[in-house]
């Protein structure tokens, strides 16, 4: 079985101009039309069991569409993917929202704080992630490098080091490995945080050129912390997973990364 836990569509109207814009950003060739319907193509041939889509609310004013497109996606799917929701951290009825998201039953939330213009350590966040953490829903967010700001990291691994001992019982998910392009060698205490968990979002991007830290990250964190994804549709299943099976790991490990933390930790069960 495999679980993507890092995907993003959007709805029909907005799709064709979203990647275009988007593509132009990443520099790079999106590998779906960005539409709820290409995202389920794209789980049909990749070999993928069920995907969870991340929405990003990057006004205070759309999370609420935001979060009822991912909601009537996940419907439409018939339990192929699976929506977390987003709020905007400064909307005035952010928490309101959060609690409208948890209601729907929704299993986590995504920060893009790039996207979102706001820093993830900025305490000004804290009554959210607190409402985050209370309602049991678990929190993945964008870390480390964005092409959309490349010179301000808005999420740096010492951001998800604060956050996650600032709040124990927050279930944190640090996209692409807790930092995206980890500059310098990152702050290896966020490898040790139990209530910090990874997806393997763009993956071969993460570990350019330095792809042994990645088997010494794994060692540190454990496998039974770290989620497949792939950020569809800016990589392929078939990139990360050759990634991922350069490394030698065991099939136990694999599984535990392909689906089974993603059906402890977020409950995911394809096809219901
Ligand atoms: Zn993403």
């Amino acid at each position: 079985m495999l679980i993507d836990c890092h995907m993003h569509c959007f709805p029909d109207k907005l799709a064709a101009g979203t990647m275009e814009k988007l593509s132009a950003i990443c520099g790079t060739v999106p590998n779906t039309d960005g539409t709820l319907q290409g995202t389920l193509d794209f789980i049909d041939r990749s070999g993928l069991d069920a995907g969870i889509m991340l929405p990003i609310a990057t006004s205070a004013h759309s999370q609420r569409n935001v979060n009822d497109f991912a909601w009537k996606a996940q419907a439409e799917s018939k339990g192929k993917l699976f929506a977390f929701g987003s709020v905007h951290p400064f909307a005035p009825d952010a928490i309101e929202e959060l609690h409208r998201i948890a209601e729907m039953g929704i299993r986590g939330i995504k920060l893009h704080p790039d996207y979102q213009d706001f820093y993830f350590q900025d305490t000004r966040c804290y009554p959210i992630y607190e409402e985050i953490s209370a309602l049991g829903l678990v929190l993945t967010i964008h870390a480390g490098f964005d092409p959309v700001s490349p010179n301000d990291i808005h999420a740096p691994v010492s951001a998800l080091v604060q956050v996650a001992q600032d709040f124990p019982k927050l279930t944190l998910i640090g996209a692409h490995m807790g930092g995206l392009g980890f500059g310098a060698e990152p702050d290896k205490r966020i490898f040790d945080l139990p209530n910090v968990w990874f997806d393997t979002a763009v993956l071969p991007s993460c570990y350019k050129g330095r792809e042994s830290l990645f088997a010494e990250h794994l060692r540190r964190r454990g496998a039974d912390h770290i989620l497949f994804g792939t950020d569809c549709p800016w990589d392929t299943v078939e990139n990360i997973q050759d990634f991922l099976e350069r490394q030698d790991l065991s099939g136990n490990i694999l599984d535990q990364i392909y689906y089974k933390n993603a059906q402890e930790l977020l409950h995911i069960h394809p096809g219901l």
